[in-house]
């Protein structure tokens, strides 16, 4: 039986709206004797849909990055603006709130946490528990339609089945689906229009496709997009060539740091890639020269600059450069041999458009931050509506931070929504 008044609606069961529900009913029980009357709205028959799906299947619940200072360097879009809402409750407080609930979560060696089971429906089934614990209600299949604040404060809201609802308070956590963006928008809110994140690139004639698998870290990169104002975007790391383009987390981080202008531009742009680990003009003139001194009887294709240069790519540039593989060091001119410098250093390719996404999808772009409290998530345009998780213009890169983002805002919700009162 739904029932016709209630203290918070939370419209969205998803990571945000679950830790929003749970944190303002645990709040709210320490106030009232009765059980709070909070409900959960979910649109589909399966609330945590995302977390079930995360991670491969084992949920990146977080990054271990303890210093909320630091972390704020993982979100293109909410960066500084984070900082307060991360010096309260972040990778620790997100830590010890799930451990705290039974749920321990183990460190990946390139930081990302994951639960010690290794499988997202220990984390679903550790905030659903959890949600039923505190009293929080659930309907599932059920969307919110419509909601209009009532002059002497509350909400009247329309759910899709035509039933109707009053709400002292409303939390809209219904990440990037364009019904939350309707709905806050009714509620005098703005959105920045939302574009992908994280995904990969297609290279036009894909000059690597016969290098398919081969992953090289670090890998530099520096993206060009015509016609947008912005400057070079530049990111380094891990790079995995695949059948259609580049991928691998330096390419998710460059797309989503370059997410708007790669837009703008058309997904069209020239990417210069370093492959030389980093290695300056110089030390690779030096390399080059002691490599021509000490295997000089050596053919290029059996004595590689270094031996973490796939053996693949180094016989690729010899050939884009036509230089034979196997000519002897000691008989490369002057001339090829600046040219592999060049190679290694800044080969140039063309970007022809998206390549499918990563293992996390994101949207940039929802409310916008400057309407929020984010001390409390309360709108600034609305009394009594919060807001929390992807819904908001906040998105990280890959690794566990847009989770994160949502433990954090839902928890900072639930929190001021209890300490309101009933
Ligand atoms: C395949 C995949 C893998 C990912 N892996 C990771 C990962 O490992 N680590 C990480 O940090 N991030 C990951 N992400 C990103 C992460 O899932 C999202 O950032 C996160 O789920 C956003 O949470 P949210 O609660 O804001 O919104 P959502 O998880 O999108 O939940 C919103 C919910 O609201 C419901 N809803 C929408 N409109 C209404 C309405 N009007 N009424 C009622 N309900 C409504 C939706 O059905 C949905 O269930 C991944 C994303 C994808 C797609």
């Amino acid at each position: 039986m739904l029932p016709s008044h209630v203290s918070l609606v939370v419209a969205g069961g998803g990571p945000a709206g679950f830790m929003a529900a749970i944190t303002a009913a645990e709040g709210l029980r320490l106030q009232a004797a009765a059980s709070p009357a909070v409900l959960v709205l979910e649109a589909t028959p399966e609330p945590l849909h995302k977390v079930l799906i995360s991670g491969g299947g084992r949920c990146n619940v977080t990054h271990a990055c303890w210093d909320p200072l630091a972390l704020v360097a993982y979100y293109p879009r909410g960066g500084r603006a984070l900082r307060g809402p991360f010096s309260r409750f972040a990778t620790a407080e997100t830590v010890a709130w799930f451990e705290r609930r039974g749920l321990a979560l183990v460190e990946e060696a390139d930081g990302r946490l994951f639960p010690r089971s290794q499988r997202s429906v220990s984390v679903v089934d550790t905030l659903r528990r959890e949600a039923a614990r505190a009293g929080v209600g659930l309907l599932t299949g059920e969307a919110l339609q419509a909601a209009v604040a009532r002059p002497g404060g509350g909400f009247e809201l329309r759910l899709r089945s035509g039933a109707l609802l009053r709400a002292d308070r409303l939390l809209l956590a219904t990440g990037s689906h364009p019904s939350g963006h309707r709905l806050a928008v009714g509620l005098g809110h703005t959105v920045v229009p939302p574009v992908p994140s994280l995904f990969t690139l297609r290279l036009a004639d894909h000059p690597l496709a016969d290098l398919a698998g081969v992953v090289m870290d670090p890998v530099g990169l520096e993206l060009t997009l015509a016609g947008t104002a912005s400057r070079r975007q530049r990111q380094s790391g891990p790079l995995l060539i695949t059948h259609w383009g580049l991928s691998g987390p330096t390419v998710l981080r460059l797309t989503a740091f370059a997410a708007r202008d790669l837009k703008q531009a058309g997904y069209r742009g020239e990417l210069r890639v370093d492959w030389s680990g980093g290695r300056s003009q110089l030390q690779l003139q030096e390399l080059l020269a002691e490599l021509r001194r000490d295997q000089a009887r050596k053919q290029l294709s059996n004595a590689r600059p270094w031996p973490e240069l796939s053996r693949r790519l180094w016989l690729h540039l010899l050939d884009r450069l036509g230089v034979d593989a196997e000519l002897r060091w000691a008989d490369l001119g002057r001339r090829p041999q600046e040219a592999l410098i060049e190679a290694l250093r800044a080969s140039r390719y063309q970007v022809s458009g998206r390549g499918p996404f990563g293992e996390e999808f994101v949207t940039a772009g929802g409310i916008a931050l400057g309407e929020v409290n984010l001390a409390t998530m309360e709108s600034r345009r609305q009394s009594g509506l919060y807001l929390a998780g992807e819904i908001l213009d906040v998105d990280g890169v890959t690794g566990g931070f847009n989770f994160q983002h949502c433990w954090s805002s839902g928890w900072l919700a639930g929190q001021a929504i209890a300490a309101a009162g009933p």
